[in-house]
């Protein structure tokens, strides 16, 4: 899926959808040509190109709209090239929603450029077939989960079998979490009651991946949620929330999947619908935007947006209960792209830190700048997002945490295998599993009592 080529020719001759006649060209017109994102663009930074730079890239798309360029390889390469981090959102003066421009036209891209067979098969797996689909998705995880859990991967690396392997296909055994047992998967019943009191409805967006490979964040978010009040429904038809697929050019499939969660969540009648993790949250309140086009869905899905929260902006919304025990830990905060530029949520995952007793947070330079992670940036760009993580391990190592908490499992991974290579052990936690963790010292202090 990556596109590298470096041949200039147009590829493709026919006329752009997105030209000056679709209302979303207006998006291209705030941007005054400024400059004032360029200091704030990984890519720019690390490459001092100018098309690879926020400006440079809405230069080459309206461009492209206008029909002034074709859809060359060039263009492609620069427009993927692009994190979709939004940090250039949060620089900008003008308000440009640079990442619903990059987004469309990569839509745009993935309808019109030829695509190999492979491609298109492979794209279809993984965009249309498993990510939509819990079951084919656990199926798909199996072989990992005989790999671990019988023992061969501890062989295979003990043996330095991994060695054997191609490059790309090494990192990404090296990046594998361990994942959790079926039935720790299970113990996500689809109503969890109130501790206590019950004081709100919400529902948990339990994900895709997250679901396979972070079961135990969605288990501590729901530890944590029951604790202060709620009844927590997890909806057993919800499914993948999209962001992947738009962040690839998979649209049509990401509206598709916008629809059935519109109607789950409805059908759930709940007050609040909760996210852990951060590029999900970014893609679900944004349905408004996906649906816009759509005069059925596009009231229904404002409504659903509005009412989605990240896990640390419910928790510092309501009274939370600060029963809390200690853990004397030095914790660095990394703002995932998606939470700190994508949903402006950057003071909430802090105080809710700053609440456990023993935790002294220290701040992480450059903490809102992209760790590589990006979806599947780090599959499909390793050495872009190799330079990056550098960057981020770099900072990490003058902070000197004994923990690293941040609130998106792609960060939480590409990091693990970052400072798995330090010599001194640091642990890559979701905020939300330090409250978890919190919580359940004082409960074993209450029952010593
Ligand atoms: S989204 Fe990130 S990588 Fe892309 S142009 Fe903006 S700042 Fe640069
Ligand atoms: S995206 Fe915003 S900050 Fe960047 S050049 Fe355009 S107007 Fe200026």
């Amino acid at each position: 899926m990556s596109h590298t080529s470096p041949h200039a020719e147009p590829v493709v001759s026919n006329a752009p959808d997105a030209n000056r006649t679709t209302p979303h060209y207006d998006r291209f017109l705030d941007c005054i040509h400024c400059g004032l994102c360029l200091p704030s663009c990984p890519t720019y930074a690390e490459l001092g190109v100018e098309m690879d730079s926020p400006r440079g890239r809405i230069y080459l798309m309206r461009a492209y709209a206008d029909g002034r360029i074709g859809l060359t390889d060039n263009f492609v390469r620069h427009i993927y090239q692009c994190l979709d981090c939004r940090a250039c959102e949060t620089a900008c003066p003008s308000g440009v929603h640079y990442g619903s421009i990059v987004e469309r036209a990569r839509a745009e891209i993935e309808k019109k450029r030829p695509q190999t067979l492979g491609e298109r098969i492979l794209r279809n797996l993984v965009f249309q077939k498993l990510l939509p689909a819990s079951g084919r998705l656990s199926l798909a995880f199996l072989p990992l989960r005989l790999y671990q859990g019988l023992g061969v991967q501890r062989l295979v690396r003990a043996a330095g079998l991994t060695r054997l392997l191609p490059q790309r296909l090494r990192d990404m055994e090296s990046m594998l979490p361990r994942l959790p047992s079926r039935s720790l998967k299970n113990r996500l019943k689809p109503v969890l009651p109130a501790k206590g009191e019950k004081k709100y409805r919400v529902g948990l967006v339990s994900g895709c991946v997250m679901n396979e490979m972070f079961t135990h964040i969605n288990v501590a978010t729901a530890n944590v949620l029951t604790r202060n009040g709620c009844e927590v429904v997890i909806p057993e038809k919800q499914t993948c929330c999209g962001a992947l697929q738009v962040h690839s050019g998979e649209r049509a499939t990401a509206e598709e999947l916008a629809r059935k969660n519109i109607e789950t969540f409805e059908q759930a009648a709940v007050d609040t619908v909760i996210i852990n993790a951060a590029g999900c949250g970014a893609q679900l309140k944004e349905y408004g935007e996906l649906l816009e086009d759509d005069p059925q869905f596009r009231d229904r899905a404002a409504a659903f947006s509005a009412k989605v929260r990240d896990i640390s902006e419910f928790l510092a919304e309501i009274p939370l209960d600060e029963t809390l025990g200690r853990i004397d830990a030095r914790v660095a905060y990394h703002d995932a792209c998606h939470l700190a530029h994508g949903q402006k949520v950057r003071s909430q995952p802090r105080a809710l830190l700053r609440k456990i007793p023993g935790i002294q947070l220290v701040e992480l330079e450059e903490s809102d700048w992209c760790c590589g992670s990006a979806g599947i940036y780090n599959v499909t760009h390793p050495e872009m997002a190799g330079r990056l993580l550098d960057r981020k391990v770099g900072h990490i190592r003058k902070a000197d945490p004994d923990i690293v908490a941040t609130g998106n499992p792609g960060c939480i991974l590409q990091i693990q295998n970052g400072v798995g290579k330090e010599r001194r052990a640091v642990e890559v936690l979701h905020p939300v599993e330090l409250l978890d963790r919190a919580y359940s010292r004082k409960d074993e202090v209450g029952r010593i009592k």
